[in-house]
């Protein structure tokens, strides 16, 4: 069998990876000239992915490229401690860690690389085909790539989507747009690699000092209308730090002060979620990761999923005929995708709180941390574990 993989971001080269041990072969194209393209941003990689990459190996260099953040501590705005998120590190000590997208990106590229899988960059798939057996990738460059099965991992704004499933939902705004960035130079009160996560009364803020004290964070800031980006680069970064010191002064927290510290220039983003179609999967293309479910940066599991999808599918790959392989891959994964996101679609909600909202926010969460945030609520999420080396059976799922 043979593999064309569009998409070189996160669920790509796993899935490039992952097929290469269940013997399968594969070449990956991405749109982007190079890989780690304008991705600046920071984020969480929590025990389940790192868990699923440890099955190739390659969970260590992953964890090396970031540092670890084995505890999540949850704060109101008024200073009240609503609980904390430990989960349980994998058995050789590997723990959640923090890193920047782009060198996720560039170390799953490096480790795929190495490993002799086949990434062409500047190939932008235009239209998905079927030619007899086979399925046809067609690129914007006029060119064409021919395989067995097709694997959309091309994100958010999926073009294989398009084809796989064009009745389905468009990624929707989840009410919070945001930035992120370094501060250098603080005395904060913290244990490094603790991830401060503050429900604040303007804005959500998220923070951690590193082992050299350098403090990483990012700003969620609620908005009913859905900004443009052009709209938010617009705005001068002096402006903005203002701004964003005005919405965290208010707030028992570092934040204001990290702001403070933080040279203004900033990159931004906007959130979104989708639901997963009704089917991931048509003829001889199928879907993994954002081009299956956007998952909103409020779970933290976006790149989590592209992982797991990946080796999920890769499993179904090997041991089941393509007709059968598609659809147990889907049966095997949306349950878990639907939970994740209604996670997220809560934290958002209480992230874009405002007024009376945000007062009925504070006066609810020390209640429903208590249900819904302790470490046994959480183990379906991060104690979440593939087995690999077990067959997969029609009808699985
Ligand atoms: C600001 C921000 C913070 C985030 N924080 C977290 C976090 O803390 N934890 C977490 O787990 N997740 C987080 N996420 C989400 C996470 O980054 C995504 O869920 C994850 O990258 C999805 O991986 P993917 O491989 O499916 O898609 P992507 O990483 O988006 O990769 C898609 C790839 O497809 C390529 N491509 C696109 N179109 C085409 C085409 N037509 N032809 C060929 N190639 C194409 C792109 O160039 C890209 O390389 C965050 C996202 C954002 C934006």
């Amino acid at each position: 069998m043979k593999a064309v993989i569009i998409g070189g971001g996160v669920a790509g080269p796993v899935a490039a990876m992952a097929l290469q041990k269940a013997g399968i072969d594969s070449t990956l194209y991405d749109a982007h000239p190079i890989s780690a393209h304008g991705v600046g941003a920071t984020m969480g990689l929590s025990t389940n992915g790192l868990a699923a990459l440890q099955i190739l190996g390659v969970h260590r260099a992953v964890a090396d490229a970031g540092f670890p953040c084995p505890r999540g501590v949850m704060w109101l705005g008024d200073g009240r401690r609503l609980g904390e998120d430990v989960p349980t590190p994998l058995p050789d000590g590997i723990t959640a860690i923090q890193l920047l997208r782009a060198d996720l990106y560039a170390v799953l590229h490096e480790c795929a690389a190495t490993r002799g899988v086949r990434i062409e960059h500047g190939r932008r798939l235009v239209k998905v085909d079927h030619r007899g057996d086979q399925v046809v990738a067609r690129f914007a460059d006029g060119g064409e790539a021919v395989g067995d099965v097709l694997i959309g991992a091309d994100g958010m704004r999926s073009a294989t989507r398009q084809f796989v499933a064009p009745g389905a939902p468009r990624p929707r705004y989840c009410g919070i747009f945001g930035t992120s960035g370094f501060a250098h130079g603080l005395d904060l009160d913290t244990e490094p690699g603790t991830f401060h996560m503050v429900f604040g009364k303007r804005a959500f803020f998220g923070y951690v000092q590193r082992e050299d004290g350098c403090v990483w964070w990012f700003v969620n800031v609620p908005a009913t209308r859905e900004p443009a980006p052009a709209e938010l680069a617009a705005i001068p970064a002096e402006q903005w730090r203002h701004r964003l010191r005005e919405l965290l002064v208010v707030d028992a927290s570092p934040a204001a002060r990290i702001i403070q510290a933080t040279p203004p220039g900033y990159g931004w983003f906007v959130s979104h979620q989708m639901k997963a179609p009704k089917t991931w999967h048509r003829g001889r293309a199928v879907l993994i990761g954002d081009a299956a479910h956007v998952t909103s940066p409020s779970s933290g599991q976006g790149a989590a999923m592209a992982i797991e999808d990946a080796m999920e599918l890769a499993r179904c790959l090997r041991d089941l005929p393509l007709a059968q392989a598609l659809p147990a891959y889907q049966r095997l994964r949306e349950g878990r995708l639907r939970k994740v996101h209604v996670g997220a679609q809560q934290v958002n909600r209480s992230k874009s709180a405002t007024g009376v909202g945000r007062v009925l926010r504070d006066a609810m969460f020390p209640v429903l941390m208590k249900r819904f945030g302790s470490p046994q609520a959480l183990a379906w999420l991060y104690d979440h574990r593939i087995d690999f080396d077990s067959t997969v059976v029609p009808g699985t799922g």
